[in-house]
C-alpha cells in the first residue's frame, strides 16, 4: 500500500472547508463559482484578506489550473479594492506551502495584506476585532461591486 504522508493528504474538516460548507461563519468580501474572499481573523495588518479556491487542493501542488486562474482574478478584484479602501499602493500577496514553510491551514489560499514587508504584522497571532472585521469586510466587498 502506498504511505500517504498526512500533511498532503486534504482533510474535509479543515476550517476553510466548513466555510465553504457554511458551517463556519466569516466576513466575506467576495464570492464567485470557484472562488471566496473572506477577511482573516489574525490579520498581519489592518485589511488582511484571504482568497480560497473551492476546490479540495492543501496547497499549491494540487491547484487545478481553471482554479489557479480563478483565485489569481479574484485577488485583483480584492488587492484593487485595498488599494482604493486603504489609499495605499502597497499590498503583500503571499501564499504558504506546507507546514514547513509556517501553513497552517490545508486548504490552499492567497493573503493578500495592505502592508510592507518592512511592517508586516506576526502570522496567526491576535484575533481582530470582530466589528471591525466585519466593517471592512463591507467596504471592500461594496468597492468590488461598484
Ligand atoms: P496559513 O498559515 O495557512 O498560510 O494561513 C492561515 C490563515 O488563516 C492565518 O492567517 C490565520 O490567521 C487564518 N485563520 C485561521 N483560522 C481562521 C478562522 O477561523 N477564520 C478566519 N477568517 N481566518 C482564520
Amino acid at each position: 500500500m502506498t504511505e500517504v504522508n498526512p500533511q498532503t493528504a486534504y482533510d474535509d474538516n479543515n476550517i476553510f472547508a466548513k466555510m465553504l460548507d457554511g458551517d463556519i461563519p466569516y466576513h466575506k468580501v467576495y464570492e464567485d463559482d470557484k472562488t471566496l474572499a473572506f477577511m482573516d481573523i489574525m490579520p498581519q495588518a489592518e485589511g488582511h484578506v484571504l482568497v480560497i479556491p473551492k476546490q479540495k487542493a492543501v496547497d499549491l501542488a494540487d491547484l487545478e489550473p481553471e482554479y489557479a486562474a480563478a483565485v489569481l482574478m479574484t485577488s485583483k478584484k480584492v488587492m484593487q479594492a485595498q488599494r482604493q479602501v486603504f489609499e495605499r499602493e502597497g499590498v503583500i500577496q503571499m501564499q504558504l506551502n506546507g507546514s514547513q514553510a509556517g501553513q497552517t491551514v490545508f486548504h490552499y489560499h492567497v493573503h493578500l495584506i495592505p502592508s510592507s514587508i518592512h511592517e508586516l504584522g506576526r502570522h496567526a497571532v491576535t484575533q481582530a476585532d470582530n466589528n471591525d472585521l466585519a466593517n471592512i469586510a463591507q467596504k471592500l466587498a461594496a468597492v468590488i461591486d461598484a
